[in-house]
């Protein structure tokens, strides 16, 4: 197949395309487990293969997908006849940035293939975590298991040839009861990939035994709980809460299709503009952010991604500073076009596709907070003297180009005078984005960071459901508004 690939590569490029690539996938595997107070509501298995072509012909992207590939000529005619017919519709000729051929193979640290447990296992797994949180209080219990498992091969005509297997687990365990006024509430448990590897050996029984107890003891706290007060005060957010905030306002914002409005008719755009690169403070000198795709386990560190750029680990904010952007070959000449500097040197490895039939775009990889000087949790709680500390996704919402938000959280603990009071439910905050970041106060130190994945990030035209990683610490900000 390779050879049969690449005999096709050369073909187009002697046709007058500029450049080609083919990802082939013999492979890819998605399970999915939900247990529902005890029966299993649903296990759906997926299984595809296929190959992607994409051809670039004066300046123009050409594409094209097929699963079955006993003509691949025709396969790779149809992507170059797409990218003749948009060569004469294109704004902005696509230059690819520079990048060196490589020759490699990437493995996702796993032991044990999730997809070689035999399905009586899975399930014993899950109605063991449900008889762990099945306790008063609680009405509904949800525990799930996704696991996917893909080979990709990657190749180029500048001479790139890539291999990947991947596989990744996602658990998560959820319980929800009602509140004396009929309320839902609700607390979940997933996992941070604090281990070396992410395979069915990562599940650690005891871990999740005794995090069942937490959310289901803290459910039943926030079920008798008053409303989190309407106030201004110190918010301590927890990686729970943390992620999320970054995946939005950092993560988001700084994609750089989306900073040029490629993004508009879908997911928004950005309120950062190319002339804040360098310039813009986006906030207090203790928040750096890191777009770190070389964390060695996480679902957002795919090795190399679909231009076959391999992984790195660059700065997006510095002490403060916008320095970086999350990007990938295909944008980057024409935002320095469009700004008439050279604020991007190269492709910062971020160019992905969810599958074989989709086009890579720019996707987050892991877009983390490094960890800071101010201790751990206690410690950030004991020098606040009006705060709330908050944890759990609940409910979010995003301005279009990220620059406000109001956020709604699972559970809310009150902090007076450095010490926690009591538990509030309802507990919501919400702010603009850059005053936001420039109140931030404290940043803890590495052991209150959490690498934490998320498994259902979605972007692109047709849409395109991605995985990666957020690496984050405790994080408090002040003078924030809560409660509304
Ligand atoms: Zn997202």
């Amino acid at each position: 197949m390779r050879k049969k690939l690449l005999e096709q590569i050369e073909r187009l490029k002697a046709a007058g395309a500029s450049y080609v690539d083919a990802r082939w996938y013999p492979v890819e595997e998605a399970n999915q487990l939900v247990m529902w107070n005890g029966n299993l509501k649903s296990a759906a298995a997926s299984r595809e293969s296929g190959v992607g072509v994409r051809v670039l012909y004066r300046g123009a992207w050409g594409f094209s997908a097929a699963s079955e590939i006993g003509n691949p000529g025709a396969l790779f005619d149809k992507a170059l006849d797409n990218a003749r017919v948009a060569a004469g519709r294109v704004s902005f000729p696509v230059r690819l940035a520079h990048k060196l051929p490589v020759q490699a193979s990437f493995q996702s640290p796993n032991l044990i293939d999730p997809f070689g447990v035999p399905l009586a296992e899975q399930i014993a797994f899950l109605r063991e975590l449900d008889g762990e949180l099945n306790q008063p209080g609680v009405t509904q219990r949800i525990c799930e298991l996704t696991f996917v498992r893909k080979q990709m091969v990657y190749l180029d005509s500048e001479g790139s040839e890539i291999e990947k297997r991947i596989i990744e687990l996602f658990p998560g365990i959820q319980v929800m009861g009602l509140d004396p006024g009929g309320e839902a509430h609700g607390r979940k448990f997933t996992p941070s990939l604090s281990g070396a590897t992410r395979g069915w050996e990562s599940l650690d029984p005891a871990l999740f035994s005794e995090n069942a107890q937490r959310i289901a003891g803290e459910l039943n706290q926030v079920l008798v709980a008053q409303s989190c007060p309407r106030d201004r005060r110190s918010v301590i957010l927890l990686p729970g809460i943390m992620y999320l905030q970054t995946h939005e306002t950092i993560g988001h914002a700084l994609e750089l299709d989306r900073i040029l409005g490629y993004e508009l008719a879908y997911a928004g755009g950005s309120f950062v503009k190319l002339e804040d690169f360098g310039t813009l403070s986006y906030g207090s000198a203790k928040l750096t952010a890191r777009a770190a795709a070389t964390l060695p386990n996480s679902p957002g560190s795919t090795g190399y991604d679909d231009d076959g750029v391999p992984a790195q680990d660059n700065l997006l904010i510095d002490r403060g500073l916008l320095v970086g952007a999350v990007t990938g070959r295909q944008m980057v000449q024409e935002a320095n076009a469009r700004a008439g500097r050279e604020i991007f040197q190269g492709s910062s490895g971020a160019n992905r596709a969810t599958s074989f039939y989709r086009v890579p775009i720019e996707r987050m990889t892991n877009i983390n907070i490094d960890p800071g000087p101010d201790g751990s949790l206690d410690d950030i709680v004991r020098n606040t003297e009006r705060g709330i500390i908050l944890d759990g996704d609940r409910s979010w919402s995003i301005g279009s180009n990220r620059e406000q938000f109001h956020f709604a959280t699972d559970i809310g603990w009150l902090v007076e005078d450095g010490r926690v009071t009591r538990v509030v439910k309802n507990a919501t905050y919400l702010g603009e984005t850059v005053p936001f970041y420039h109140a931030l106060s404290a940043v803890g130190d590495r052991s209150t960071w959490e690498l934490r994945s998320v498994d259902n990030c979605g972007k692109g035209q047709p849409n395109q459901i991605m995985q990666l990683g957020h690496g984050i610490p405790v994080c408090r900000f002040d003078d924030v508004t809560i409660g509304e």
